[in-house]
Order: structure tokens, then C-alpha cells, then sequence
């Protein structure tokens, strides 16, 4: 079969190939606990599902307008007025196939061949690969554990060329957790736009940020600068709503319509009836946001209780999402020198799926989910620290 040569660069992604395996391993009446993906374990909330429903019964199921139907575009302008005092107008929201399609359209509508976008590693899997598949070049900028794995502008004035074109920001971070405060968001931003280049700040861990962390969204300098800036955010991880695939972007309205031309030409609208489910999310209660946060909370610190018991392994307190991000490098050895022997000796001797650090481009570590039930992670802790012991 001849496949396209711009594929031959790109990995699939490594998450969902180790959630594969241990489901394969399952499949053999294998016992494995998977804290390999990242997907909140609850159910969508029962009015998000009820507005679904009922747009299905008025049998709202045919196209929608590319970047969305109004009173959703409309809702998303009032997340970012009720959590960040900075209401978007329409033309400047689209909706799209999860994050993960807003972040493809703004990497393809950005990106001339060979300009280079800044990535602080460790970095979400897709980042490097959606860069490639739009023509770009990946520039990971690397960051340590001493610092919360949180990228400094020294950092990024040393990796940035007359060819640098985007960073992209991630916080609170998938795999670490870690959030930038204010004042290092403030800085970072500062000096991206005093160098033109544009940010993309993925923010869809927003609401699940941990006190005394507090959430910080770009969206105000995008409101400052809109040409220099885009924040994208999405459901899937706030309100339980993986598969829903609800994600959003905020704009320059030229950006937005750039956007909308390559969905209007691949993909086109999001579900009809999941839209009218998003309005529902967006503009309803909170409460369903504040339990499972309450519950992501406490498994952090269950997490971290046990980690931290483990010698030689050095791992930031999170304030968000729901990973950590240990550094397990000491625990290497002759028949272990990687992340992804070790993720694989973990998956056989403690039958738990971690994801190898290399997948996120930081071979000294492995990333855990904690969201499973309390139980749950706790016995995989305790299988995985028998095996890191031995
Ligand atoms: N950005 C980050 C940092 C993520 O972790 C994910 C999903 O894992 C996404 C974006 C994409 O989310 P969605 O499911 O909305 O496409």
C-alpha cells in the first residue's frame, strides 16, 4: 500500500496504544488495572445528557452551521465572562471536534512549511505530530522536575530562531499536572508577544485545578492582542464528556474563519444534537464540576502520599488535571534503561498500564491517571511500587 511520505514522521499515540495493550491483556482474563488514559471515569451529567436527549426528540439532527450553532458559540463566550471576566463575541468562538480538532485547525491555518513551534517537554503526545502534519517544525523546549517541569522565557529565548512561529502553553499540563501561576503565565505571554510569536494556550484542564492553584486563562491577552493569541478549551475533561467530542477556540475572527474553511471542507459540524447537550454544560450548574474536581483532589493526595514514598523518585505535587508525572530515571538499570521498559515490566509483573515519559518527550519518566476509584488506585500504586523496589 503506498501511504502518503508526511505520514512516515508521524507516531500513533502512545496513550491509546498502551490502554490497547492492557485491554488485550483483558481480553485474555488477564486482571489489569489501567491507569493509562486520560479520561475522567464518571458519567456525563444527568442534565447534559437530558438536553441531548431532548434535541433528539425535537428531532434536532441535521447539519448545523460549520463553526457552530449560535447559542453554543454564545455560551462558550459567557464560560470565559463567568470564570475569566473576558467575554468573546461570536465571531470570534468555533466549535470543533474536541480540543484535539481545534488545536489541528489552528496548527494547519498557522503554520507556513518549515516554521517552527515551541513546545515545552514534557508536552501533550499530539502537539509535535499535529506541528509535522501542518508543515511545521516541533523546536521541545525541556524543562525539569525542580521546576515543576514549568518553562522559563530564559528557556525560550534560548530555543527560539528567526523561524519560530507558535508556542503552544498547556496548563494545568497533560502529563505533569503542573499549572503556571499569574504572574509566570503573565511573563511568558509578555515576552511571546514582544517577539510576535503566536501562543496557543490549551486550557481544557481549566476547571480541574486544585486550591491553593487557581486557574489562569490566556483569554485576556487574546482579548490585548488578538492576533497573537488563541486559547482553546472543550468539555471532554470538564464535565465528563470524552466522547461527546466538544471542543472550542478563541480567536482573531479571521482565525476563527480560517478554521471554519478546513472543517467546512473535512469534517464539517459537530454532532447537532452534543451541541445542544455543550449549551446545557456550559450554561448550567456547576456543582456536577466541583464534585468529581473534590474527588480528582483527593486522589492527588492519596497519589502523592504513596509516591512520595518511593526512593529516588522525584515528582511534583500537581495543582490540576489528573496525572502525575514522577521521575523514575533512578530506578533504571541494565534490563530497565527506559521509560518504555520499564512501562512494559510494569504492565507484566504489576499488571497496571502506565504511559512510558518518552511518549511525551521525557524519557526519565512515566505518566499515571488518577482517575479510577480510590481502590483502585491504590492497588496499583501498591503493585507498581513493589516492582519499582525490586
Ligand atoms: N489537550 C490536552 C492537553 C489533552 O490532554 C487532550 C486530551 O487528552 C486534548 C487537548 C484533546 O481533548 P479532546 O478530547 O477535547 O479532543
Amino acid at each position: 500500500m503506498r501511504i502518503s511520505l508526511k505520514l512516515s514522521r508521524i507516531k500513533p499515540s502512545a496513550t491509546l496504544a498502551m490502554n490497547a495493550k492492557a485491554q488485550e491483556l483483558k481480553a485474555q482474563g488477564v486482571s489489569v488495572i489501567s491507569l493509562a488514559v486520560g479520561e475522567p471515569d464518571f458519567p456525563t451529567p444527568a442534565h447534559v445528557k437530558a438536553a441531548a436527549v431532548a434535541a433528539l426528540d425535537a428531532d434536532f439532527t441535521r447539519y448545523t452551521p460549520v463553526p457552530g450553532i449560535p447559542e453554543l458559540r454564545d455560551a462558550v463566550g459567557g464560560y470565559f465572562g463567568r470564570f475569566y471576566g473576558v467575554t468573546p463575541p461570536r465571531e470570534a468562538v468555533i466549535v470543533s471536534n474536541g480540543g484535539k480538532q481545534a488545536l489541528f485547525n489552528l496548527f494547519t491555518s498557522l503554520l507556513n512549511p518549515g516554521e517552527e513551534v515551541l513546545i515545552p517537554a514534557p508536552y501533550w503526545v499530539s502537539y509535535p505530530d499535529m506541528t509535522i502534519l501542518a508543515g511545521g517544525v516541533p523546536v521541545p523546549v525541556p524543562t525539569d522536575p525542580e521546576d515543576d517541569f514549568l518553562v522559563s522565557v530564559e528557556a525560550l529565548d534560548k530555543a527560539c530562531s528567526p523561524n519560530s512561529r507558535v508556542l503552544v502553553l498547556n496548563s494545568p499540563s497533560n502529563p505533569t499536572g503542573c499549572c503556571y501561576t499569574r504572574e509566570q503565565l503573565d511573563a511568558i505571554m509578555e515576552w511571546a508577544v514582544s517577539r510576535n510569536i503566536f501562543v496557543i494556550s490549551d486550557e481544557i484542564y481549566d476547571q480541574l485545578v486544585y486550591a491553593p492553584s487557581e486557574p489562569a486563562s490566556c483569554v485576556g491577552w487574546w482579548q490585548k492582542h488578538p492576533e497573537n493569541v488563541a486559547v482553546v478549551n472543550g468539555l471532554a475533561k470538564s464535565f465528563a464528556m470524552t466522547g461527546w467530542r466538544i471542543g472550542y477556540c478563541v480567536a482573531h475572527p479571521d482565525l476563527i474563519k480560517a478554521q471554519s474553511k478546513i472543517q467546512g471542507q473535512s469534517t464539517s459540524n459537530v454532532c447537532s444534537f452534543a451541541q445542544k447537550g455543550a449549551v446545557a454544560a456550559l450554561t448550567g450548574s456547576y456543582d456536577c464540576v466541583a464534585e468529581m474536581r473534590a474527588a480528582f483532589k483527593r486522589r492527588r493526595d492519596l497519589a502523592m502520599e504513596v509516591v512520595s514514598t518511593w526512593e529516588g523518585v522525584r515528582c511534583p505535587n500537581p495543582g490540576g488535571a489528573f496525572y502525575l508525572f514522577p521521575d523514575v530515571s533512578a530506578r533504571y538499570n541494565a534490563a530497565t534503561p527506559d521509560s518504555t521498559t520499564l512501562c512494559t515490566r510494569i504492565l507484566e509483573e504489576a499488571k497496571v498500564a502506565l504511559v512510558p515519559g518518552a511518549a511525551f518527550g521525557d524519557d526519565r519518566c512515566v505518566r499515571f491517571s488518577y482517575a479510577v476509584d480510590d481502590n483502585t488506585l491504590l492497588a496499583a500504586l501498591e503493585a507498581v511500587g513493589k516492582v519499582l523496589k525490586s
